[in-house]
């Protein structure tokens, strides 16, 4: 069975967690999207680590991790990630790399840095690890999989091909050095180097998998509200942050995809520029920002601090059904524990009208928040197993939340640790 573990928001919404924990009944756990812009915090008996480019499931050794074709692989980043886990004792994972999946260049992540440099305030926030060119060269047919590494002659002139256009952007809109042709084709033989033991038919693979029963992860990067097609775009990623994507993004067929596990933070964080309706400014959200999370809420790629708002049904409704959500996964409940009151945004008034309706970019920058207040439960709800021994405040925030965003929550996270989840029917 495929099941996918997937972001209804703007990402860090604990997805790295929840897969770590299904990883333990997982046999393969496939990234589909996305590169090492973001990444996954993940508590274990190892330690602490922030994987990038890696799945969650690197750290058992009854799974497979694979990089799907639609990762924007950043091949000397998944080397190093490799190597420091191992470096901790996490003993070596098996690992396999789409040969369709194309590769981040070195001139990928310059092209980040110059533009946003470029742009100045009107940036996007990006976090310059070169993920828009790398997708706009992908659909511009100019990106390079990793297949063609082995094909030394058609690699050296599609390089002299492609640098024509990279090097005069580089020398006039960028008034940066151009790139040698002969260089970057040794750096492309360095890399060819670092991830010849991991290339495989991935499609073939999980074909042959999914008709032997396997139990397949799908693991998401980012959330609904960053899909280029159905988020708050312009201020978006690259790729599809969507479940829907998994099929593409892992060439397995749509309709294997039976679970849809939608992560929902139990208040709202996010990072990068963007309308957020319901964000909350200083004190307040200072302090929500140091307990949020496992140490804070900081990026894990960036340590920049995120952004903090209240709980959002508008946009959590949204995000859950332009998934396909199956299952809601309600995460890092216990972090709300301190609060008298907990204010919930119900309802987006725009232009003097209020929807549960998420609109487009252009409304959602005039949205204000409806806000509605719930009692909290002040008290520390870790280490609790059973959905009734939950205070009732508690019980009665999680269960408003369901009826607002209309998806049933069917696991609740009270903490970092794989253990800390309380499972419920429904
Ligand atoms: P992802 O990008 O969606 O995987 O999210 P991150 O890993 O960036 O952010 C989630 C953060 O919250 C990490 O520091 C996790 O260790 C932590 N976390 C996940 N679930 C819980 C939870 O239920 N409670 C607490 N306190 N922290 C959690």
């Amino acid at each position: 069975m495929v099941q996918a573990v997937v972001g209804a928001n703007w990402g860090d919404e604990g997805k790295g967690k929840i897969t770590d924990m299904l990883a333990e009944k997982a046999d393969i756990i496939v990234r589909f999207q996305g590169g090492a812009n973001a990444g996954h915090t993940i508590v274990n008996d190892y330690g602490k680590f922030a994987l990038h480019t890696l799945p969650s499931g690197v750290f058992y050794d009854h799974t497979t991790s694979i990089i799907g074709n639609g990762v924007a692989l950043n091949i000397p980043i998944l080397f190093n990630e490799i190597k420091s886990i191992t470096d901790k004792g996490v003993p070596a994972p098996k690992i396999l790399v789409s040969d369709r999946a194309q590769i981040v260049m070195p001139y990928h992540i310059l092209f980040d840095q110059y533009e946003e440099e470029r742009l100045g305030g009107k940036s996007f926030g990006s976090t310059k690890s070169g993920i828009a060119p790398f997708y706009s060269d992908k659909y511009a047919k100019i990106g390079f999989q990793v297949n063609e590494l082995f094909f030394e002659d058609t690699l050296k002139e599609k390089i002299e091909r492609v640098l024509v256009t990279k090097n005069i952007l580089l020398e006039n809109l960028y008034h940066k050095p151009a790139i040698d042709a002969n260089e970057l084709f040794n750096t492309l033989m360095e890399y060819k180097e670092m991830v010849a033991p991991y290339v495989c038919d991935v499609s073939a693979y999980l074909w042959d998998a999914i008709k032997a029963g396997k139990n397949i992860l799908l693991e998401g990067q980012l959330g609904s509200l960053k899909d280029p097609d159905h988020g708050i775009y312009p201020m978006v990623t690259s790729s599809s942050t969507l479940a829907a994507y998994g099929a593409i993004g892992a060439g397995i067929p749509p309709y294997e995809i039976r679970k849809i596990i939608t992560v929902v933070k139990a208040y709202s964080s996010a990072v990068g520029a963007g309308a957020f309706v319901s964000e909350i400014f200083g004190d307040e959200a200072d302090e929500l920002r140091q307990r949020g999370g496992d140490g804070g809420e900081f990026g894990a790629t960036t340590g920049r601090p995120r952004r903090m708002g209240w709980f959002d049904c508008v946009a959590t409704k949204y995000g859950c059904r332009i998934q396909g959500t199956t299952d809601v996964a309600f995460t890092v409940l216990d972090v709300l524990g301190y609060l008298d009151e907990i204010p919930v945004c119900v309802g987006y008034e725009i232009d003097g009208e209020v929807t549960t309706d998420f609109p487009t970019t252009g409304k959602l920058e005039k949205a204000k928040p409806v806000l509605k207040t719930l009692p909290g439960w002040k008290c520390d709800i870790r280490g609790i197993k059973e959905y009734d021994e939950l205070p009732e405040n508690c019980r009665k925030y999680i269960e408003f939340v369901e009826q607002e965003i209309g998806f049933p929550i069917t696991m609740v996270s009270n903490g970092p640790k794989r253990s800390d989840i309380i499972y419920r029917n429904r």
